[in-house]
């Protein structure tokens, strides 16, 4: 099968021939009609998520399971799926109670570019290990963990609900299960990107007021369509923004999805009394932010990590609020490229002319 491979950080994917192994205990083997790019898969092709190449990288997509490993119970050949980049082993203390998005098992491969077990299924032309970031959906087949996906009626089954499996996962994550966001809260969501404009759809789902920060103007008028009031950076002290819009008390709720250090002190200082910041925006592993705690301390606020959701809980939660109309990622999903196309789709995304570019492979 074709797949996108990044032989080196910082250079060009090159489309090859790969071989992919049959699944074992507990995988499938997926037909991919469409995957998602994201920025953490910059992260990766930069080499700052460092997942060592060569690799396929690719981590939500949608398509059709052609084979069950043994073990796997509850999907089969000829289902329609969305997968996820959270593969949980169903196992550890964190499954077992209900976390299973932050699975103790998934979180030692999770840089390796390995599946559960700590190999890979796929095989370059010399014979090579080839490992996958989270999936290697850049490609017309992958291999992952059964636990990691959710049936999707076929009549939904579009190339834009590809991005159901990270961007509306994670945004759900986010909103709901971390954030707690509910009908009286305001939710502020600061940046404009996949992640948090399924932020916004999600906020506005759940009957929370929305406000989104961003700066490019043509993503917060997106943001305005989806029901949003906006701040545009460029505009002034988007924390004074945010104060005079809710009379001087500040969000209930702060989405951070940017990750750099001055937004996350944004979200800290928008943050009413006793309000929640929540951090979905990655940076490059190793880095260090600087954080104002006196006003963490005196203010109450809980600042809190939200790593994706459950993808056999809160995805299929995620399929039937698009199916009920609650969100629509077609608003954010394209333009839309074939698998040998796929550097144009990565510049794409880099340059922010796009908000999810996607691969039909
Ligand atoms: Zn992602
Ligand atoms: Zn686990």
């Amino acid at each position: 099968m074709k797949a996108a491979v990044l032989r080196r950080y910082k250079e060009p994917l090159q489309v090859e021939e790969l071989a992919l192994e049959a699944p074992h205990v507990g995988e499938i083997a997926v037909k991919v009609a469409a995957a998602g790019v994201c920025h953490s898969d910059l992260y990766v092709l930069e080499g700052a998520t460092p997942v060592p190449p060569p690799l396929v990288p690719g981590h939500e997509a949608v398509g059709v399971v052609e084979e069950v490993g043994p073990g796997v119970d509850g999907v089969s050949p000829g289902d329609y799926v969305v997968t996820s980049f959270i593969w949980p082993c169903g196992r550890c203390k964190n499954c077992a109670s209900g976390r299973e998005n932050l699975c103790e098992n998934f979180a030692k491969v999770r840089l390796k570019g390995t599946l559960l077990d700590g190999t890979t299924r796929l095989r370059d032309g010399g014979g090579g290990e080839v490992r996958i970031f989270l999936g290697g959906t850049w490609a017309e087949r992958a291999v992952i963990p059964a636990t990691a996906v959710a049936k999707i009626p076929r009549r939904l089954a579009k190339p834009e609900m590809a991005m159901l499996g990270c961007a509306f996962l994670t945004a759900y994550g986010a909103v709901v299960n971390t954030g707690s966001a509910g009908p009286g809260d305001t939710v502020v969501v600061i940046g404009t990107g996949g992640v948090g404009l399924a932020a916004v759809q999600v906020a506005k789902a759940v009957g929370a007021r929305v406000v989104a920060v961003g700066r490019n103007p043509a993503k917060l008028e997106a943001a305005r369509e989806m029901g949003a009031e906006t701040v545009d950076v460029h505009g002034g002290d988007p924390v004074k923004a945010v104060q005079e819009l809710t009379e001087g008390r500040g969000a209930d709720v702060v989405i951070e999805a940017v990750g750099s250090d001055e937004t996350i002190q944004q979200a800290v200082d928008m943050a009413a009394l006793g309000g929640r910041v929540v951090l979905v925006g990655l940076m490059p592993v190793g880095h260090k932010t600087p954080l104002g705690l006196a006003r963490v301390v005196r203010g109450g606020i809980a600042v809190l990590g939200s790593y994706g959701a459950r993808p056999r809980v809160d995805l299929p939660a995620v399929i039937k609020m698009v199916e009920r109309g609650l969100l629509s990622p077609e608003r954010l999903a394209g333009p839309f490229y074939k698998l040998e196309q796929i550097n144009e789709a990565v510049e794409a995304l880099r340059s922010g002319r796009a908000i999810r570019p996607v691969v039909v492979p």
